[in-house]
């Protein structure tokens, strides 16, 4: 199975992804997948559903110190009252980049690949971009953190990344299409 990294207009990132129930072969070479990917991209998290798999896990290297983890079944069980704001940005919002605030510190649960829980507190840039990822299983991105004003302003960049959005969601039908020239302006149509 291939692989890509899915774009804001792409109706999967507005889902609630499901959590990981089994630990088996094929998961963790989903995992390991997972953390490629982020690597290729360059990115320092990649959540499962912005790769089209919508399950509670995600991938990151915060630049800490201590190499990549995938985070499983994730839960923010405490957040800080001070908050700091931080530029962000998104492998599934190309050349957006908008200071959001977020509280400073958080206290974490979460499963590791053997599906062992391990909780955690966290704070400063580990903290954001554990935040940042834990909102894509709830099908939430950075740009929900900032000003309507803002996000006005973002108009139409946004409809430029929806647009390369589209292309991407039609690569997933993987079913022949109908050879009847009747049935074909119609296929058209729903791209
Ligand atoms: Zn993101």
């Amino acid at each position: 199975m291939t692989y890509h990294v899915r774009y804001y207009g792409d109706p999967i990132l507005r889902s609630k992804s499901k959590r990981v129930e089994s630990f088996d072969e094929d998961f963790r070479r989903f995992a390991t997948r997972l953390v490629e990917l982020m690597y290729e991209y360059d990115g320092v998290g990649l959540a499962a559903v912005q790769i089209g798999v919508p399950k509670r896990v995600f991938a990151i290297d915060d630049g800490s110190g201590g190499g990549w983890k995938v985070i499983v079944n994730p839960e923010i069980t405490w957040r800080s009252k001070e908050s700091v704001i931080n530029e962000e940005g998104c492998l599934s919002l190309p050349e957006i980049y908008e200071d959001v605030e977020r509280p400073q510190s958080i206290a974490v649960r979460y499963q590791n690949l053997e599906g062992e829980t391990v909780e955690e507190r966290l704070e400063g840039y580990p903290a954001i971009v554990f935040q940042h990822e834990a909102d894509h299983l709830n099908g939430v991105l950075f740009i929900d953190h900032i000003s309507v004003a803002k996000r006005r302003l973002l108009h139409r960049t946004l409809l430029d990344i929806q647009r390369k959005a589209i292309p991407r969601m039609a690569a997933d039908f993987v079913e022949p299409r109908p050879a009847s020239s009747e049935s074909n302006p119609k296929a058209k149509e729903t791209l």
